[in-house]
């Protein structure tokens, strides 16, 4: 296990920007909290520290529960392909999607439970009794029972899931339900996620959520925005100069002249609007279903789609990125050469993570729309990133989009996913009408400032130790 190191931070701006009253109950509640720990450390584990929403919200949400005076820490596990092979398989299972087809019998939970176990030799050395331990998704549950005979407390937080039950989903929790029945409580993004065999009054549901002060979502201004696209190469036009950022740890950092950014369809030209979706390269996610709504069925000449991902070496639990990616290449290379000019695959280096995260903050930014048109969805944070910058968000109504995205009022949804002449037609309105697209804008950077900022998930977590707690 590699432990990640939290950065320093302080809380003030959080606090200013959410304003007294919100922030003094998160205090409140977790002054109680650590009372109930009494100076016991609370562990993360999870299984990558970059890429995907999970990697993101910890990064975002850990370094602000140090900030409460308990000690917080986060573990990744050790894993190899054939573990995240079956683990992916057990997401895109719980997901509701068949995902590669492949076994889930003897020899999967064998090798699943035996890279587990030595996972857990290296916890035995860390965890003490008393300790709270929060193990996340699919690839960690089968700790749970280990980490509980240390003595712990363990809350297992399951960040997918799908509104409407089916055979996959089945096949999945039938998997993991043995591991999961131990978990103190287990934490879910919709009480529709739960996993069936686990009684009501051990489940929490507790609403993702954003910082607003990282690279991935600090202001930009529009100048630099263009800088940061330039240099990076996504964006036509003369690099000039230092384009700096801010870093976790509190140095600066300098984006590179990335050379191998753009994987198909060259930079975007100036003067392009662009309709821009950012996620790994996931099949749920539906990429190439985006390339066929646009190019269908978007007219407007200076409309250019971005579809934009790490580069597929850079998630090391999701094996499916670089087939998903070529499959995209594959579909970009049969298209006529006016096709080619308003497409743009992007892979950004996931080789550091700041210059990554700020990256794609102006590519949210300089983005006339953004789009998820996801086939499903555990919560959606690009979602949530693209909405606090403003951005009209066109998104499928699946999973928590539908937590975020009031229709018509701070943004639009697309009620069939696959239903790719809807999504061209929302384009093209948002593409004809600037002011329509503005006041979607608006309204849901409101909706994130209310909803979608560290400090509801701080509160609610916080509650859950206390009521776990103090059950002695
Ligand atoms: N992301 C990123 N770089 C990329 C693509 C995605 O940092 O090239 C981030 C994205 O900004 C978001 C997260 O990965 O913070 C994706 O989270 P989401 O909840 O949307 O989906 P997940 O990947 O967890 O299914």
């Amino acid at each position: 296990m590699e432990e990640v190191e939290l950065a320093q931070r302080d809380i003030t701006p959080l606090a200013e920007l959410v304003g007294t009253d919100r922030w003094s109950h998160v205090q409140e509640s977790w002054d109680a909290a650590r009372n109930e720990l009494s100076g016991q450390t609370i562990w993360h584990v999870n299984a990558t520290a970059t890429g995907g929403g999970v990697a993101e919200m910890l990064l975002a949400l850990l370094p602000l529960w140090r900030t409460t005076g308990i000690d917080t820490r986060w573990l990744v596990l050790h894993g190899e392909p054939t573990f995240f092979g079956i683990t992916k398989r057990l997401h895109n299972l719980l997901h509701g999607s068949p995902g590669d087809g492949g076994e889930l019998g003897e020899a999967e939970r064998t090798n699943y439970e035996q890279v587990l176990a030595a996972n857990l030799d290296h916890l035995r050395t860390l965890v003490q009794p008393g300790d709270l331990v929060v193990l996340h998704d699919p690839q960690t549950a089968g700790l749970i029972e280990g980490v509980k005979a240390l003595g712990a407390r363990v809350i297992w937080r399951s960040h997918i899931g799908r509104d409407d039950p089916n055979e996959h989903t089945a096949r999945g929790w039938r998997f993991l339900a043995p591991y999961i029945e131990h978990a103190d409580r287990v934490v879910v993004s919709r009480l529709l996620y739960r996993p069936p065999t686990v009684p009501l009054h051990k489940i929490a549901v507790i609403t993702p959520c954003i910082d607003p002060f990282t690279a991935k979502n600090m202001d930009i201004p529009a100048d630099v925005v263009e800088k940061v696209l330039v240099q990076a190469g996504l964006l036509e036009g003369e690099r000039d100069g230092l384009v700096e950022f801010p870093r976790r740890d509190g140095s600066t950092g300098a984006v590179r002249a990335l050379d191998n950014a753009v994987t198909e369809g060259g930079p975007l030209p100036r003067g392009a609007r662009a309709i821009v979706q950012v996620s790994r390269w996931d099949r749920l996610k539906d990429m190439s279903g985006v390339m066929r709504g646009f190019l269908d069925n978007v007219t407007a000449p200076d409309a250019h789609l971005v579809l934009c991902g790490p580069a597929v070496d850079g998630v090391s639990d999701d094996p499916e990125g670089a087939e998903v990616l070529a499959d995209c290449r594959t579909i970009f290379n049969a298209l006529d050469d006016s096709a080619k000019g308003r497409v743009h695959l992007f892979s950004i280096p996931m080789d550091d993570t700041d210059e990554n995260a700020y990256i794609i903050n102006a590519l949210q930014r300089y983005a006339y729309a953004v789009v998820q048109k996801s086939l499903f969805e555990g919560f959606g944070l690009t979602v949530t990133e693209a909405m606090w910058k403003s951005r009209p968000v066109i998104a499928s109504a699946v999973g928590g989009i539908q937590n975020q995205i009031a229709h018509g009022i701070d943004g639009w949804l697309l009620p069939d996913p696959t239903d790719l002449a809807s999504l061209g037609a929302e384009i093209n309105v948002l593409l004809a009408d600037e002011r329509v697209a503005q006041r979607l804008g608006l309204a849901a950077k409101e909706k994130v400032l209310r909803r979608f900022l560290g400090d509801g998930s701080m509160f609610s977590y916080a509650l859950l130790m206390q009521n776990l707690l103090s059950e002695g």
